[in-house]
């Protein structure tokens, strides 16, 4: 069966888009360090990041560098900071997070709740910077 990174990146599952090609996907973490915190993935679903080949991981990369530059101009922050964990998901992803901060990027700390507007007004605005 599908991951459910798998079938949000499919459009099966909602989710706060960001950014998509052919072989990406990219949404808002539904449980955010801080405001515009985006997922990004590969649409090939594999487990471990570094199981990617070498070819897709830098696509991935690439593709999560112009997410980030778009996420830096909708959501004023210091840096974006980028992190891989993989202990909750199965399909690879790589997280973004606006940072003001160090202590943002703590992944222990309770997560922020924003409400349905405020992810689909950020969303947009990362989709459209
Ligand atoms: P990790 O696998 O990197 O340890 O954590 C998975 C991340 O995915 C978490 O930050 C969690 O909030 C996020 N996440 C898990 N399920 C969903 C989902 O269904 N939708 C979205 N948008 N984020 C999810």
């Amino acid at each position: 069966m599908a991951s459910i990174f798998s079938r949000i990146a499919a459009g099966e599952i909602p989710s706060y888009k960001v950014a998509e090609d052919e072989k990406h996907f990219a949404f808002l973490d539904i449980n955010p360090m801080a405001p515009g915190h985006t997922l990004v993935i590969p649409r090939h679903e594999v487990d471990y990041l570094f199981d990617l080949s070498a070819e897709e991981y830098g696509e991935l990369m690439e593709f999560a560098r112009k997410v980030a530059l778009k996420l830096k101009k909708a959501v004023p922050c210091q840096r974006v900071g980028i992190a891989v964990l993989g202990m909750e998901v199965p399909h690879a992803h790589i997280h973004l997070v606006p940072l003001q901060t160090e202590a943002d990027m703590d992944f222990r700390a309770p997560k922020k709740t924003l409400s349905a507007q405020e992810m689909t007004d950020i969303a947009k605005a990362i989709a459209e910077a």
